[in-house]
């Protein structure tokens, strides 16, 4: 296939990266592009106690929060329970539960206060009130005492006809003497807002959006509609948008970060600003979840509620907060392994447009990051993993198993090295656990031992091992074992044949020494390296497998062997005194 010759002349490509580090100008381009304001942003999260958190609101929470964060502003918890009927008994608690687990402290809001409050929409309803009282005595709104078969047979009737929904404005024209004297009376009625048109927005991750067109359609001079949305409902509370609006501007919110599926509602609430005379915050609307197939992120395909990501998966809190950080959001960091603290101080609005597809190996390859993060720096965090993997391995194991290998170790002082050699491959504690059983058992179910080479007699790696396992109680550590086994020549050993020639005889060796002693201390198991192996087995443990070893291997030892000798070996600097007798040539 040939390119267009002019495809690749007009401007070569520059990976993100090096864009961001290139030249004078990308101080001004990132400043550009970040859409972060001057000032510190106040933002919200505003859930409804409807359902749970799930990732989707997870990281609205977290780009609000990080938006604060990074400006020095305030994060805002807002509950948003004006359906009552809808409302989910201990929803809201664990609502806080959650951000709570995720780090996301609000600085306002239920539990903690605020200049602001209550926090809790069902506790504002006279502001809700007074305000679209003040909105029909500017005549922006109007009560509406259509009754509710009215309205539905206008909807039918129009539905019939092919139409788009929308009110005919009966009672807007209703006189605002005899609209008061109605209510005032008790008759039932809602609160609309007059819509003339809805203005268009400025998204900090769309751009301009809207659609700026009159309240009002084709058919209009058949039978002419109105938008006209309803603010405060029959029973006197607010619909979501008027509540929504009251609040963000009496709580000063600047920044509204929410999910795309708002912002069909933000032309309306700009409308509600409007008539309010009210400066609007700025919204940035964050794309769709979406899988692999494209298909919307829903309970059914894993956008699940939190509990089953932190007590189902055992996924912990700096896993699932880096990975709701990647969900749209882009930035020029070398790595995408990040901190909530990390995050505090690069985030920014760069948030990608379109869906975001959630692969869910990503968190797998964070979590084992964040736990060898943890393995490294230790701290509170460390210790919840080791007390994870103990748990399950007091689930898993009866506690005869694994008593005999502790050694005047507790079970935790056991696993502590264990998780810090292995921490690189932890999923989940059970993962862990049954991943590196070996270490909590004495029953080792070794398949029949395979050499990878030959040219390796299995004496040599018995001898080997034995003096490996000579080194006292008083020096058995990590370092010790691999500095032997660095030091450890066994090209004497080594039968090297014609093909085996261009490789160097103690590298054949060592490779071999490896598979087998990996194969003699935990039956060729993956996890910790044989050092480290050795050292969390324990003297009598390691001398006791590799015993075990050289038994079950013993028939490999042929009856006649034959050493070809090599010539040219040195011996300087090979000090092997520590090996006493059992040093190779003695
Ligand atoms: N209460 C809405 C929700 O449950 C909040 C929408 C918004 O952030 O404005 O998602």
């Amino acid at each position: 296939m040939r390119t267009h010759p002019g495809l690749f002349a007009r401007r070569s490509w520059t990976c993100t990266q090096c864009r961001a580090h290139s030249s004078v100008g990308a101080q001004v381009r990132k400043a550009k592009t970040t859409n972060l304001p001057d000032a510190p942003a106040r933002t919200r999260f505003a859930p409804s106690p409807t359902g749970y958190l799930h990732l989707g609101s997870l990281r609205t929470a977290l780009f609000n929060y990080l938006l604060a964060k990074r400006t020095g502003g305030q994060f805002l918890l807002r509950i948003e329970d004006t359906d009552a009927k809808r409302t989910i008994p201990g929803a809201e608690q664990r609502l806080y539960d959650d951000l709570q687990w995720a780090g996301l402290h609000w600085d306002e809001g239920p539990v903690v206060g605020g200049p602001y409050g209550p926090y809790r929409q069902s506790e504002r309803t006279a502001l809700y009130r007074s305000h679209a009282d003040k909105l029909i005595s500017d005549g922006h709104a109007y009560r509406c005492f259509c009754s509710s078969e009215r309205l539905d047979s206008h909807a039918r009737h129009r539905s019939q006809a092919g139409l788009a929904p929308g009110y005919d404005r009966t009672c807007a024209d209703i006189s605002s003497e005899q609209s008061a004297d109605r209510a005032s009376k008790g008759e039932a009625h809602v609160v609309r807002l007059k819509v003339e048109g809805y203005p268009m927005f400025n998204d900090l991750v769309y751009g301009k959006t809207g659609q700026n067109k009159p309240n009002s359609n084709k058919l209009d001079f058949i039978d002419r509609v109105y938008d006209d949305p309803i603010l405060l409902k029959s029973d006197g509370h607010p619909t979501y948008h008027l509540a929504n609006v009251v609040d963000d501007h009496s709580m000063k919110i600047t920044h509204v970060i929410r999910g795309t599926e708002w912002m069909s509602s933000t032309p309306m609430h700009m409308a509600l600003y409007n008539a309010f005379k009210w400066e609007p915050p700025r919204f940035g609307h964050v794309p769709l979840l979406v899988d692999k197939s494209g298909q919307k992120l829903s309970k059914r395909n894993a956008d699940i509620d939190l509990s089953s990501f932190k007590d189902g998966q055992g996924i912990m809190p700096a896993t699932l907060v880096n990975f709701a950080s990647l969900l749209g959001w882009s930035h020029t960091q070398k790595s995408d392994i990040f901190s909530l603290e990390e995050l505090e101080k690069i985030f920014n609005l760069k948030i990608t447009r379109g869906n975001t597809v959630v692969a869910f190996e990503k968190m797998w390859f964070l979590q084992k990051a964040h736990a060898q993060r943890f393995a490294t720096n230790g701290g509170p965090e460390f210790e919840d993993l080791v007390n994870k993997v103990k748990a399950s391995v007091e689930e898993s194991h009866p506690p005869t198993t694994f008593a005999p290998l502790l050694q005047n170790r507790t079970l935790a002082e056991y696993i502590t090295p264990l998780l810090r050699a292995d921490a690189k491959s932890y999923t989940t504690a059970s993962d862990f656990t049954a991943r590196n059983a070996t270490f909590f058992t004495t029953e080792l179910n070794r398949e029949t031992y395979i050499s990878t080479s030959a040219a390796v007699p299995i004496q040599a790696l018995h001898t080997a091992a034995a003096a490996l396992s000579l080194v006292p109680p008083s020096h058995w550590t990590e370092e010790m074992h691999r500095f032997n086994i660095n030091s450890y020549d066994g090209s004497d050993a080594v039968l090297l044949s014609e093909s085996d020639a261009p490789v160097s005889a103690n590298k054949l060796f060592k490779k071999e020494l490896y598979h087998y002693l990996r194969w003699a201390l935990s039956a060729s198991a993956p996890g910790p390296g044989i050092p480290e192996t050795m050292t969390i087995l324990g003297r009598d443990e390691t001398v006791r497998r590799l015993q075990d070893a050289k038994i079950l291997t013993q028939d490999l030892v042929p009856s006649v062997g034959k050493r070809v000798p090599k010539s040219s070996k040195s011996q300087e600097n090979d000090d092997r005194s520590w090996m006493g007798s059992l040093a190779p040539g003695k």
